[in-house]
């Protein structure tokens, strides 16, 4: 099994507080790692470290089998680390399209300069939710005009449309109508087929047994346990 990344001995250290404690975990190729744990108990700042978002830390973070080190979200893309965010940061006012493709459009030569072909980020987007199964009017739909459900469905679209090799996603069905979780959980489910490495941050116990692997849970900001779905029970956990 391909392991994508490894994480060792993550401290992070905020002034008043030691948000992450000596965390350690390797997560393979297809893999869907659930991260469960009260509030405070790290998970966002887990992803964070991976964006060179949050504060000083020791350890080490590999990647395919290298030591790195991140200063931005652009690092973590650049070698197909994508994040999903709780408040999910699409552009209301811009197409699915756009926000699929936003920072990354596919540019065609004019003359001497070179433009966003808006024609084949349209297409291509069109193909991607429709390899998802993602049920909105079209590609060129507004983003405002959409449920919660369909809006956390294109964010999860924007995060795997470029060969991505792990997709983190922060909370994804905490904001969601109940009638939508299904849904997205489906989705979620569906991204097996693409064989990324997945890891899901929840406090709902129901979204890691409806479609993770293997489940670590994070309290005081420590790896407090770890287990494989099949082998564990929500009353365990
Ligand atoms: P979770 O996402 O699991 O709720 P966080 O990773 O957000 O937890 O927070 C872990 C701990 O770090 C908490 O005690 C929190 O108060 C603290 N913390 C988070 N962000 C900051 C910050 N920017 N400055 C200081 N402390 C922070
Ligand atoms: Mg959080």
């Amino acid at each position: 099994m391909l392991k994508v990344v490894e994480i060792n001995n993550l401290t992070v250290q905020y002034p008043d507080v030691k948000a992450l404690d000596d965390v350690s975990f390797v997560i393979n190729q297809g893999d869907f790692l659930g991260i469960i744990g009260p509030n405070g108990a790290g998970k966002s700042t887990l992803m964070k470290a991976f964006s060179g978002l949050g504060p000083a830390s020791k350890g080490e973070i590999w990647f395919q089998g290298k030591p790195v080190k991140f200063h931005s979200p652009r690092d973590a893309r650049n070698l197909g680390i994508e994040m999903v965010y709780q408040d999910l940061a699409l552009a209301g006012n811009l197409p699915i399209a756009q926000n699929i493709y936003l920072g990354r459009e596919p540019t065609k030569r004019f003359g001497f300069i070179n433009r966003i072909d808006h024609k084949r980020c349209l297409e291509m987007s069109q193909e991607h939710l429709d390899t998802l199964k993602i049920h909105v009017k079209n590609a060129g739909q507004k983003v405002e005009d959409l449920s919660g459900g369909q809006r956390q469905a294109v964010a999860v679209a924007r995060a795997t449309a470029f060969d991505a090799n792990l997709v983190i996603m922060d909370e994804p069905t905490a904001a969601l109508a109940v009638k939508e979780v299904s849904k997205v959980l489906e989705l979620i489910k569906r991204l097996k087929s693409l064989n990324v490495a997945v890891i899901i941050i929840s406090h709902r116990m129901d979204d890691i047994f409806a479609v993770c692997d293997r489940v670590m849970a994070l309290f005081h900001g420590k790896n407090f346990a770890e287990a494989y779905i099949n082998e564990t029970s929500h009353d365990e956990l």
